[in-house]
């Protein structure tokens, strides 16, 4: 038997990546029996019937670490979370939600700050960048047009299995293609919810871009709903908060108005962004309101 990583499901065949050479398996009658789907993102073993043909069995499939739900794929390790610094003008209360949702599936995070091109001065996104420096996260300023800045982002892929996720129009296709020539998604163009558009693809696909490195072929995050989620659990998706956690009084503070809140001290010396806090504020009023009838 041999290891690989599942690429591909379609029409009841797998197509597995072993080390470069993908065969095109069936599974074995046992997965059905046992209730198990394989995944794409799935590592597996097969077992090769036609070396020559590059057809094999799927035999078995190795423990999964995570499984995103929408698009469906195991073992994704890393988001990349890319907005435009315009043109669509950011949303911050939406890349909040698209950090939210990573945070809940426990996936590294990487912000993309995409288009910076077509601004003349760093100065038009400084505020995004002291903003998002209190979150920790790493953030690139990338453009199309700016081969360093695509070295750089393929760095932070390698040796990792990631999701481009973000708002249409932002760049993550016209990026994919920059990242893996081979890839040809077809960029610009307005997804209408009459037609099938660009990203409606039912079953995402996991490209090989070298390195150990793996880029999902669909954004992730397609429902950005989060009142699936618990208020309490929400301040620990907010990576700046933990520090000053254990400094409220009560430990159920919600951060909301209790009296000695470590948030709220936090806020005051500018630790924690305003922004956020108040995106914040308003996530947690969105999943109260949806627990109401
Ligand atoms: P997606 O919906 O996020 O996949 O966005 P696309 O990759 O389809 O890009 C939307 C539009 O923005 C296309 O017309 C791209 O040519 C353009 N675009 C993408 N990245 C950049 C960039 O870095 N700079 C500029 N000026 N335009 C970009």
């Amino acid at each position: 038997m041999i290891k690989g990583r599942l690429i591909k499901g379609i029409g009841g065949f797998y197509y597995v990546d072993a080390a470069g050479e993908i065969f095109e398996c069936k599974a074995r009658g046992i997965f059905r029996q046992m209730k198990v789907t394989p995944l794409v993102g799935d590592y597996v073993e097969i077992s090769i019937l036609d070396q020559e043909n590059k057809k094999g069995v799927l035999e078995k499939i190795l423990e999964r670490k995570t499984e995103l739900i929408r698009p469906t794929v195991a073992n994704v390790d890393q988001a990349v979370i890319v907005f435009a610094v315009t043109q669509p003008e950011p949303n911050l209360l939406l890349l909040d939600r698209f950090l939210i949702l990573a945070e809940k599936e426990e996936l590294d995070i990487v912000i993309c700050l995409n288009k910076t091109d077509l601004v003349e001065e760093d100065q038009h996104f400084k505020k995004i960048l002291d903003i998002y420096h209190t979150t920790g996260y790493r953030i690139l300023l990338t453009n199309y047009k700016n081969e360093d800045s695509i070295v750089q982002l393929k760095e932070v892929l390698t040796n990792k299995t990631n999701v481009f996720a973000g708002p249409s129009g932002v760049g993550k296709s016209t990026l994919l293609n920059k990242i893996h020539p081979g890839l040809k998604l077809e960029t610009g163009v307005i997804s209408k919810k009459t037609s099938r558009g660009k990203h409606t693809t039912r079953h995402a696909e996991l490209i090989s871009i070298g390195n150990n490195s793996w880029v999902v072929d669909t954004p992730g995050f397609s429902s950005l709903s989060i009142d699936f989620m618990e208020a309490e659990e929400l301040p620990h998706f907010f990576p700046e908060f933990s520090p000053y956690l254990e400094e409220c009084r009560f430990s159920s503070c919600r951060h909301i108005d209790e009296p000695k809140c470590g948030i709220k001290e936090a806020l005051k010396t500018g630790s924690i962004s305003e922004e956020r806090y108040n995106n914040y504020l308003q996530f947690i009023e969105e999943i109260r309101s949806s627990r109401r009838f």
